[in-house]
């Protein structure tokens, strides 16, 4: 991943409110998770279409980011979006399938 300087990162912090623009988790909840949050370029650096400019990178957490790694050719943020959305629903529903499985074993024995 390139190293992006601070006062980008503080910018992308400012516009999206602490929050990361892909799954909406907010950073001020406690300062791991402000330390943790990432910026990723829109378009992705992997595109070699991506700026270190105020406008070319948005606020977001490590795991959409790693959720977005693969995806260099989806260039918009309303794209990269839309595939996390998807792929948090789909581990959602694994999630709460095997914990309900858990639970009904537990329960039954
Ligand atoms: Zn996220």
């Amino acid at each position: 991943m390139a190293r992006i300087n601070e006062k980008l990162k503080l910018g992308a912090f400012v516009a999206a409110k602490g929050k990361c623009v892909y799954c909406d988790l907010d950073s001020r909840v406690h300062i791991s998770v402000f330390c943790a949050m990432e910026v990723d370029h829109v378009p992705p650096h992997a595109s070699k279409k991506s700026k270190d400019t105020p406008e070319g990178v948005v606020l977001c957490c490590p795991h959409c980011n790693k959720m977005l790694a693969s995806h260099k050719n989806v260039l918009t943020v309303e794209e990269r979006r839309s595939i996390v959305q998807k792929g948090l629903a789909e581990k959602k529903q694994d999630w709460f399938n095997s914990w309900m499985q858990i639970l009904d074993q537990q329960t039954n024995s």
